[in-house]
């Protein structure tokens, strides 16, 4: 199983909650009906490489919004870092119990969270080369990866991101590359897993991720 429950502290992360087991059945319960939420986290399950899982509560002072950490992010952690990147070869999911998703006023239930984050686990061990690059445009990472991208759409996607740079940079005021490979990521996220299964629960919806949501 490549889906690892988080039970202790990890570097720079909230806390996870106590019953994490009986949390994660109970998330689930609520998303059993959607084919889509299944086929995520199955194929999250049967991955050579392992996901790891936090679910956590509000913090003040350590990281504690839902997101998504391809395994480059570990590098930033040093030697603690190394050890994660072995544990967590597919990356790290964070779910944040009390902020759930917000669509057309309405409070989703917190399987669309893990849903979604989990989705940006399914994008990155179905294509990691162009996640990590990607990533990198979005945290403006000092090194220009170099990947083997997979395919010409991948390509094109690189082409777009850099289309209004005329080199790497890491200037904090260069958004807008950040900004495109951010939406490059979420929209594809949202469209291929988030929408599906909102729509298999009759819930609202977004189709792009700053769409507020519609039903
Ligand atoms: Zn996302």
């Amino acid at each position: 199983m490549a889906l690892k429950l988080i039970t202790e502290r990890i570097p720079t992360f909230a806390p996870p909650v106590d019953n994490v087991y009986g949390t994660l059945t109970e998330i689930t319960r609520k998303t059993i009906l959607s084919k889509t939420a299944n086929r995520i986290i199955a194929f999250v399950q049967v991955h050579a490489k392992t996901v790891g899982l936090l679910l956590c509560e509000p913090s003040a002072v350590l990281s504690d919004q839902p997101n998504y950490y391809p395994p480059s992010q570990w590098k930033a952690l040093g030697e603690e870092g190394a050890v994660l990147a072995d544990r967590f070869s597919g990356g790290l999911a964070v779910v944040n119990l009390k902020n759930p998703l917000n669509l057309d006023g309405e409070s989703m239930p917190i399987g669309i969270t893990l849903a979604h984050e989990l989705g940006h686990a399914v994008q990155y061990l179905s294509k990691p080369d162009w996640y990590e690059l990607m990533w990198s445009v979005v945290v403006r990472s000092h090194q220009k990866p170099d990947p083997a991208l997979n395919s010409d759409a991948d390509k094109a996607d690189y082409d777009a991101c850099f289309a209004k740079k005329s080199k790497w940079s890491n200037s904090p005021t260069d958004n807008e590359a950040s900004e495109r490979a951010k939406l490059r990521i979420e929209n594809e996220n949202v469209q291929v897993h988030e929408r599906a299964v909102c729509k298999e629960l009759q819930l609202p919806w977004r189709d792009t991720y700053y769409d507020k949501g519609k039903r």
